[in-house]
C-alpha cells in the first residue's frame, strides 16, 4: 500500500520540530558560540515559535498553502543566515509538494527540490560544513531506503543526516560566519547542520 502524508501530519511535523527547537536552543546556541554569534538557538526558536502562532491562527488546504506559510514566515521572522535558507527550504519543497495528497516519491522530490533552493541561495557544497554536510547524505539515504517504504526512508534520512553533521565536524567552514574563523573552525559541529539532523528526526517521528 502506498503511504500518503495527510496536510495535518506535515502541521504536526512543523509543531513537534518547534518544540525540539525550543528544548534544544541552548544546545545549538552554544555550538553558534563556538564558531559563530551564538544566536543558532534563538533565531530557530524565534522563527520556529512564530511558524506555530501562524498555524494557529489559520486553516491550510493543502501542503502547499500550509508551507509557503512556513517559508515566509521564517523568512520574515530570523534574521540570519539561517532564516532565509531554512524559509527558501520550505517554499521550494511546498511549491513542488503542489496541492494533491503526498506520497514517499513525491516526498523526496519536494526535500531535493527545498534542498537545491538552499544551495542555490547560499552557494554551498558538501564539505563547507554548513546544513547541506547533513542534507546531502539524507536525501541519498532516503532514496535509497524508498523502496522499503516511508517511515524507513525517513528514519535512513536522519542516520545519514547525523552521521554527515558528524563528518563535517572536523572540517574548516568554507561559508558563512564559521568561515570567517578559518582553520579554527575546525573541530567543532556545525550548528546549522546539527538543527537539519532535528527536522529530520522529527520527520521521521511526524510523517511515517
Ligand atoms: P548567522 O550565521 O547569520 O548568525 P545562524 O547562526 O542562525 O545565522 O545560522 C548559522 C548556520 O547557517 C550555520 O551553522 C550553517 O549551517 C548555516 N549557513 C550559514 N551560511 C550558509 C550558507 N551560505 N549555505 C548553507 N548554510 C549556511
Ligand atoms: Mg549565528
Amino acid at each position: 500500500m502506498t503511504d500518503v502524508i495527510e496536510t495535518r501530519q506535515f502541521a504536526d511535523w512543523m509543531r513537534r520540530f518547534a518544540g525540539v527547537i525550543h528544548e534544544n536552543a541552548g544546545l545549538l546556541t552554544e555550538l553558534d558560540s563556538a564558531i559563530g554569534d551564538a544566536d543558532h538557538g534563538s533565531n530557530m526558536d524565534r522563527g520556529m515559535s512564530a511558524v506555530v502562532a501562524a498555524l494557529d491562527s489559520a486553516e491550510f488546504a493543502s501542503a502547499a498553502e500550509l508551507f509557503k506559510k512556513v517559508g515566509m514566515t521564517l523568512v520574515s521572522s530570523v534574521g540570519g543566515a539561517s532564516g532565509p535558507l531554512y524559509g527558501t527550504f520550505f517554499l521550494r519543497f511546498g511549491s513542488k509538494l503542489g496541492d494533491e495528497p503526498a506520497d514517499a516519491e513525491a516526498l523526496g522530490s519536494a526535500l531535493r527540490a527545498g534542498v537545491e533552493g538552499i544551495k542555490q541561495r547560499g552557494k554551498a557544497e558538501v564539505g563547507d560544513k554548513t546544513l547541506i554536510d547533513a542534507w546531502a547524505p539524507a536525501l541519498d539515504a532516503y532514496d535509497a531506503a524508498r523502496a522499503d517504504g516511508l517511515g524507513a526512508a525517513l528514519q535512513a534520512a536522519a542516520a545519514a543526516g547525523a552521521e554527515g553533521r558528524d563528518a563535517a565536524t572536523p572540517l574548516v567552514a568554507h561559508k558563512g560566519r564559521a568561515s570567517y574563523l578559518g582553520e579554527r573552525s575546525a573541530g567543532h559541529q556545525d550548528p546549522g547542520a546539527t538543527s537539519t539532523v532535528l527536522l529530520l528526526e522529527t520527520a521521521a517521528a511526524t510523517l511515517a
